[in-house]
């Protein structure tokens, strides 16, 4: 079969139609006219990526403070607004299958199991959970502290609060503990990479230490192999040292290097330090990581790499809108960097658009809101009255 190139249809169709232009009236300006306009459409190397944008943008619907998350809220209720409400025995089956921490609400007051696998998890998540008691009825409830998450779409349907899940679980989402408390301790983060609050602020300088035209036109990740996801990135950057910065640190599961893809473990660097780069990589780990929020206050430009493992807030955020999106297999990683660092403009009006959705809409006060929401909307579903249980102990 014969392709016609179709910048020679163009002209073709343009003669056509002009029939003015056959009789002397077709200037050469009309068709570099007509070429300027096939090479935006057609032959520009990145128009792929161009047109995914403007209709990324072009489609986007900016949140209002107050539902931001609500398709979340709603989808992770689902099921139990579908089915007659939340059934003791449910809540019960995950209760005794410890699936995760206890907790009761009793006239306003907050009582927990004894036994909390990660005391700094659990203290992380009361001090949200404790400031809305005054607005919360008798109710009972679980908390799962571990990374991954325990309700499988195909499993029984347990209502279990979880901080992330993979698409395909049925987990309740929450705001994760590390907002306050808790969080992987690296040496950067002695005790832990929580206080949110307090990240805001120290971002919100070294973003101005490192505005736009300062950073470095580099791709930057750090982070230990808690997923091999993350190995094609490190080999890249290897291969390209002047593409991509990309090494792994120690994790406390480090035994050798062999653990750090057979080099030695990199130094850590704070979050205010990946400020320095334009192009800041994210990826899942063993469940969604906490890094990915810092990064966009650094008003770099994020690469999200894999769609899969989500924390509540992930879903408000639109690809393209905040974020470049990159395959699992990072197929496209090489690609989306070239295409940036010759799309300045674009580039760093995606790193603006992700800085600001984090900034006004991931305040302490939205972490809180989105905590008083699923309390409520739990506690609406709940089919028992629950009862003073006599073995947990009262917190604060
Ligand atoms: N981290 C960091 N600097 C480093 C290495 C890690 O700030 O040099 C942070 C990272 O952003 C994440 C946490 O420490 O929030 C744990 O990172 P790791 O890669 O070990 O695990 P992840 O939670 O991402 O799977």
């Amino acid at each position: 079969m014969m392709i016609i190139n179709p910048f020679y249809l163009l002209i073709i169709l343009s003669l056509t139609l002009h029939g003015d232009s056959i009789n002397g009236g077709f200037t050469e300006d009309h068709a570099n006219h007509e070429k300027e306009k096939y090479n935006k459409k057609y032959n520009d190397p990145w128009s792929t990526y161009k047109l995914l944008i403007e209709d990324a943008v072009k489609n986007y619907k900016p949140c209002h403070v107050e539902d931001c998350y609500l398709l979340q809220r709603r989808s992770d209720f689902r099921y139990w607004v579908n089915n007659g409400g939340i059934k003791e025995s449910d809540f019960l089956h995950a209760r005794d299958y410890k699936l995760g921490t206890h907790y009761q609400i009793i006239n306003h007051t907050l009582y927990r199991q004894e036994k909390c696998t990660f005391p700094a998890r659990c203290e992380g998540n009361e001090y949200f959970i404790s400031k809305l008691l005054s607005q919360l009825p008798d109710m009972e409830f679980i908390v799962n502290t571990f990374d991954w998450s325990k309700v499988p779409k195909h499993g029984r349907n347990s209502p279990v609060f979880s901080f992330s899940k993979s698409n395909t679980d049925r987990d309740i989402l929450y705001p994760a503990w590390t907002f306050w408390k808790g969080g992987p301790a690296i040496t950067t983060y002695p005790t832990g990479i929580g206080r949110w609050d307090l990240h805001i602020e120290k971002l919100n300088k070294a973003e101005k230490e490192f505005p736009w035209e300062k950073k470095e036109d580099i791709g930057f990740f750090r982070g230990s192999r808690t997923s091999s996801e993350r190995d094609p990135l490190i080999l890249l950057s290897r291969e390209l040292p002047s593409l991509i910065d990309a090494a792994y640190t120690k994790n406390q599961a480090w035994r050798s290097e062999k653990d750090t893809l057979n080099q030695p473990p990199a130094i850590e660097v704070s979050f205010e330090e990946h400020c320095k780069y334009k192009y800041l990589f994210n990826f899942r780990g063993v469940a969604a990581s906490f890094r990915y929020k810092h990064l966009f206050l650094c008003k770099s430009l994020v690469f999200h790499v894999g769609d899969d493992w989500v924390e509540f807030f992930y879903g408000a955020m639109e690809p393209w809108v905040h974020f470049i999106p990159v395959s699992t297999n990072l197929a496209d990683a090489r690609d989306l960097l070239d295409f940036v660092k010759e799309n300045d403009d674009i580039a760093q009006e995606i790193a603006e658009r992700g800085y600001l959705f984090i900034k006004e809409h991931l305040r302490m006060a939205d972490i809180q809101s989105y905590w008083l929401k699923i309390l409520k909307r739990y506690s609406n579903l709940m089919k028992w009255a629950p009862k003073m249980n006599e073995t947990l102990n009262r917190i604060g």
